[in-house]
């Protein structure tokens, strides 16, 4: 029996370990980065506190012992559900018994006119070593040409109030206002703003009320400035135009204001829904199409009275084992299971001892240390489960707690980043 699995995510990676070794089952795992790309960390590498190396895990390494996995660095460019075969962008055709689409999902800029040249989203590893390296650009340049604080150089705008616009603003806040005065001594960073825009009345909306308006605290005291009820109408290589008429002069706006599935989910006829996602029936297969898997962010996957399921890495994860076992039940000539979700909680980190956790069945809200304490060791648990070394970040979480004004020099160094130079002179 062969599995052909496209995405080397969490829901990827899941479903492979589940049909590892499994005798008879041969697995082709295809991922486009050829490694596993942890995306909750992301931020903290787009804001110099893990470096790539630490949140990429090699797809090759991590079944090294699984002979039936074959691990294939390419590029999916279409799925024919009918015929269950994945083709590849050299043109490459592989047939699967069953075919499991589990490739994520991408930015969604709404259309939002200048977003998809000038903003940088926080949807990969490049995109976070892009961030960095941006961040490290500008430092850089102000410390040569300290006028350009005029052109608003030191104006970081985020996008969307969601998890990623919130903890990217928490840590680009603690950046500059704990870390880089240190590291970058005579800059102007009291002149320095991260403004967080964010369309809705509310921070996180997927946490209760008072979560978010324990967020808006947090981020105030770390000194982001938050323009709410506002959205990006325009954005310009050297500003942004808010709805309201505010221009603010920026070289850096990160975009956390939406996602997508994955462009793969638009080939083939198979249906989608809501984000463009492929729409499931319970037992995780694509309705008309058997033996056909959606799982993760690329699915809506209902759960109860839910037309979907969050995108969340646990929701990935037990997707991707789900369907593993789906599968062999499948060979062994038995029915699959409706995919039973165990909901862990969901939680979201603002900043040193900064975060909010519901947990539990009946979403007991936490903030504060306990909060944080829960957020490590959830994200622990994530890396273990795609057998990532913890030794990194384990370091990594015992400095931040301890030294929240120390950073590396390696994390900090723009050299070590491969950034484009920035064109002042280039306008909106
Ligand atoms: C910034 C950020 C922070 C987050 N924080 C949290 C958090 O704290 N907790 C939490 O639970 N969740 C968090 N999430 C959500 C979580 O990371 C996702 O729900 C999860 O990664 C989804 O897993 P997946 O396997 O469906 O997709 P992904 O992890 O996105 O993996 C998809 C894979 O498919 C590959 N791929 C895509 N298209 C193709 C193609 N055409 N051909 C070949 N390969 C392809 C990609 O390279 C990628 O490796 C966060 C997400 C982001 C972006």
């Amino acid at each position: 029996m062969r599995v052909v699995i496209v995405g080397g995510g969490f829901a990827g990676v899941a479903c492979a370990k589940r049909l590892a070794n499994e005798s008879g089952v041969r697995v082709d795992l295809i991922d486009r980065a050829g490694y596993h790309q942890f995306q909750p960390l992301l931020y903290q590498v787009a804001t110099a506190e893990l470096t790539s190396e630490d949140i990429r895990f090699d797809l090759c390494r991590l079944f090294r012992d699984s002979p039936n996995v074959t691990v294939r660095k390419a590029v999916v460019a279409a799925v024919d559900p009918q015929a269950r075969t994945v083709t590849l962008d050299d043109g490459q055709v592989l047939a699967a018994d069953h075919l499991v689409l589990a490739a994520g999902a991408q930015p969604n800029f709404f259309n939002t006119p200048g977003a998809a040249e000038h903003a940088f989203p926080l949807y990969s590893v490049d995109d976070a070593q892009a961030v960095r390296g941006r961040i490290l650009t500008i430092l850089e340049d102000v410390k040569q040409r300290p006028e350009l604080v005029e052109q608003g150089a030191l104006n970081f705008v985020i996008v969307g109030g969601g998890p990623t616009g919130v903890e990217t603003a928490g840590a680009l806040g603690e950046l500059i206002h704990d870390v880089l005065p240190h590291a970058y001594r005579g800059l102007p960073l009291d002149r320095a703003q991260v403004i967080l825009v964010d369309a809705g009345p509310a921070l996180l909306t997927a946490f209760s009320a008072q979560a978010g308006g324990y967020a808006a605290t947090q981020l105030r005291k770390r000194g982001v400035e938050l323009r709410q009820n506002t959205s990006v109408k325009q954005i310009d290589p050297d500003q942004v135009t808010l709805s309201d008429g505010e221009v603010i002069k920026t070289r850096l706006v990160v975009w956390g204001g939406g996602e997508k599935a994955a462009a793969v989910a638009a080939t083939g006829g198979l249906p989608t829904g809501h984000g463009g996602r492929v729409t499931v029936g319970g037992d995780l297969t694509v309705p008309g199409f058997p033996h056909v898997y959606a799982l993760g962010d690329v699915a809506n996957i209902p759960s109860g009275d839910e037309p979907a399921l969050p995108q969340l890495g646990s929701v990935a994860q037990q997707s991707g084992r789900w369907a593993a076992d789906n599968i062999l039940a499948e060979a062994r000539g038995k029915t699959p299971h409706p995919f039973h979700y165990r909901d862990k909680g969901i939680m979201a980190m603002i900043g040193r001892k900064a975060a909010i956790a519901e947990v539990g069945a009946h979403r007991h809200e936490i903030h504060g240390d306990f909060a944080f304490a829960a957020w490590l060791g959830v994200h622990m648990q994530l890396l273990d489960s795609i057998g990532a070394q913890l030794k990194a970040y384990a370091a990594w979480a015992q400095e931040f707690y301890l030294r929240p004004d120390h950073r590396s020099a390696e994390l900090l160094e723009p050299s070590r980043v491969d950034s484009p130079r920035i064109d002042w002179d280039q306008k909106g």
